[in-house]
């Protein structure tokens, strides 16, 4: 009888009253940093505002539990990642066809070295008269030794076969 007055006057005690408070301003807090928590998560991982509204809706009710069933239908990556991959496969397609070079008149595969294609003989590109290095058509000098292009460089052998001696020679080899 005395325990049990003592308990009543320890539940209306004023320590009570603050533990109480303080212990509902916390759960208060904690659910406010969840929602906070999902709005942040979702912003980072997805595009549609309206989806975001409703993932905030969603980590604010029902407390608590709502995060977490935000984290089991959230989107699995940060749009800055979808993006970066995005731009990535972008430069490897960009780097895969300069390398896919064709010569004008057989496709078959060439490189930006080749003079000639192998396939069909047909000069792809001059040589440089010092240093040997093949020149892009536009190409007023060479970039390699800096040796202006004369202009009967440029005449029109390019995109022709080699003569006949020259491609038995090098069939030859
Ligand atoms: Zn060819
Ligand atoms: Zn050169």
């Amino acid at each position: 009888m005395h325990l049990l007055a003592a308990d009543e006057s320890f539940f209306d005690s004023a320590t009570w009253t603050v533990s109480r408070n303080l212990a509902l301003l916390a759960v208060v807090l904690v659910w406010a940093a969840t929602a906070y928590w999902v709005y942040k998560d979702a912003r980072r991982r997805v595009d549609d505002p309206w989806l975001v509204v409703m993932a905030t809706l969603l980590g604010v009710v029902p407390p608590f539990l709502g995060p977490i069933l935000y984290l089991f239908f959230r989107p699995p990556e940060y749009l800055d990642d979808v993006r970066e991959r995005e731009l990535e496969i972008r430069a490897i397609e960009e780097r895969l066809a300069e390398h896919d070079l064709r010569c004008p008149v057989c496709r078959g595969r060439v490189e930006a070295s080749y003079l000639v294609c192998p396939v069909c003989t047909t000069r792809l590109k001059q040589a440089c008269a010092e240093c040997g290095s093949p020149l892009e058509r536009i190409w007023q000098a060479c970039p390699h030794c800096a040796t202006p292009v004369p202009p009967s460089l440029l005449a029109d052998d390019l995109l022709q076969p080699l003569p006949q001696s020259r491609r038995r020679r090098e069939g030859r080899r």
